[in-house]
């Protein structure tokens, strides 16, 4: 671990007595302070106004029951989670994610993640994230539905699109954005749009929104790449995942040249070295909700690799797309060796600390989730404002637009690193430019 600024030991000393046992949380709030020290040195004001330990505390939490029944008449009974982190920006914007995994420490690391990322993407929108422990894997199409509307018989009454505004996650997609916005219309009587990002196309939706993290995630690697003289032809790529963000990383580094030859999930990983069939990926993963398993035992180039480390497939460009803490040392280690150029996070967090020592040091380009997969929020908010003025743009407008805000918050990262004495460093530079974004409204808006 890096050595944190002296005045910031007790604030963080303070996050993990105040959050017991929430190591991700922990993780989270440390990876940012670790980059904060140099700003502290050019702006007393923050630390005047106690600006780093209000952030450290989320605005509200809530926790709520989920009762339901499922198909065999049985009462199920799951926990809900609505973390509202900090509206200082905008109203809170952040995801849902529905897995097995999920209590109040993951839902504060995304939380408090998202706050940066969407500080970094200039638009007006605060950070928020929220969830269950609901595991959709097995559950039947009206299982799901009857889970998603008890869980927002008690969400609907903290959300509205002044207010916060949730997403998709992890086991969070159109199906179930398409359940929780029915019942909250049906709750509310109103047919408020803004409400919720992800829709459909047809109520409310925006084009590339569901491209839109996979998709902005390639761009940023783009514009990495271009930094540095590099572009993304003929490069070797391999994609953790197989879920939203992994097949649109994927769809749109193969439209630009590259060739993608492994994907995973849960269960194992796959390799195919004629490059990954995105059309049976696709078919298999979202028309049968099946396995990677499923794609091998239909495709003679590719074989299935049970449990493993996908980073041992040697690539050019390395994208964890799947969850948290999913590339350690040991899978950094083997990155370097294979001579990886650039790891890019797709997913929130995926490198744990000790693998961004590791990647650092062997030379590879490291590019933090909050920017990199900004472009999700970011077209989240642009869904949001197509809802205001009742308007809907072309694919080809918004995919502009999502191409435009990944290349510039690419630029502000470089910039901000070079400011602060980091030329190169792209988590410095996240950090430090969400960061002084935020703090600079806190400080605006007084103490509250
Ligand atoms: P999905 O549910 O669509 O897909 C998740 C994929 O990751 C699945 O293939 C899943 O496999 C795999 N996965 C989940 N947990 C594990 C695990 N413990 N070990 C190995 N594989 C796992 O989620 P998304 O694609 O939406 O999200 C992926 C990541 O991207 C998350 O970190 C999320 O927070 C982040 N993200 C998502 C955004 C979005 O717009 N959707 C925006 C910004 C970030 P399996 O089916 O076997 O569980």
């Amino acid at each position: 671990m890096a050595a944190l600024h002296d005045a910031l030991t007790p604030v963080f000393d303070e996050v993990i007595r105040r959050n017991p046992g929430e190591a991700e949380f922990h993780q989270a709030v440390r990876e940012v302070l670790e980059s904060l020290g140099p700003v502290l040195g050019k702006r007393p004001e923050y630390a005047d106004a106690e600006i780093i330990r209000r952030l450290c505390e989320p605005e509200r939490q809530i926790i709520f029951r989920v009762p339901w029944v499922d198909d065999a008449g049985r009462v199920q009974l799951n926990r809900g989670f609505r973390v509202e982190f900090n509206s200082a920006l905008g109203p809170y914007k952040g995801g849902i994610r529905f897995h097995p995994s999920v209590y109040l420490g993951i839902v504060k690391f995304l939380g408090f993640e998202q706050i940066f990322k969407n500080a970094l993407t200039g638009m007006p929108i605060g950070g928020g994230k929220g969830g269950s422990d609901f595991d959709p894997k097995g559950r039947s199409d009206a299982e799901v539905m009857r889970f998603c509307q008890s869980f927002m018989t008690e969400l609907y009454r903290h959300i509205g699109e002044h207010t916060d505004v949730p997403a998709g996650d992890i086991g969070v997609g159109g199906r179930e954005i398409g359940y929780l916005f029915g019942q909250y219309k049906r709750i509310t009587n109103r047919y408020e749009s803004g409400v919720l990002t992800g829709k459909g196309i047809t109520w409310g939706g925006s084009q590339v929104r569901t491209e839109s993290t996979g998709y902005g995630t390639v761009f940023f690697v783009k514009e990495a790449l271009a930094a540095r003289g590099m572009d993304l032809e003929g490069r070797r790529v391999v994609v953790s995942g197989s879920g939203n963000v992994a097949i649109y990383a994927t769809e749109k580094a193969q439209a630009l040249g590259a060739k993608v030859v492994a994907t995973s999930d849960s269960s194992g990983y796959v390799v195919d070295e004629a490059g990954i069939d995105l059309d049976l990926l696709k078919e298999i993963k979202n028309g049968h909700r099946g396995r990677v398993s499923d794609y091998a035992a239909r495709r003679d180039s590719a074989h299935f690799v049970a449990g493993g480390s996908i980073w041992d497939v040697p690539c050019d460009i390395a994208l964890p797309c799947a969850t948290q803490n999913e590339l350690d040392a040991d899978a950094a280690a083997a990155l370097v060796r294979n001579g990886c150029l650039i790891v890019a996070e797709g997913a929130n967090m995926p490198t744990t600390p000790e693998a961004t020592r590791v990647l650092r040091e062997g030379g590879v380009v490291f590019a933090p989730g909050k920017a990199v997969n900004a472009g999700g929020v970011a077209t989240s908010a642009l869904e949001m404002q197509q809802n205001a003025s009742r308007d809907s743009w072309s694919f080809e407008h918004t995919e502009q637009r999502l191409s435009e805000i990944m290349s510039s918050i690419h630029a502000r990262c470089l910039e901000t690193a070079d400011e602060y004495g980091a030329p190169g460093d792209y988590v410095a530079g996240a950090n430090i430019a969400g960061f002084t974004h935020v703090a600079d409204a806190m400080l605006a808006l007084g103490v509250i």
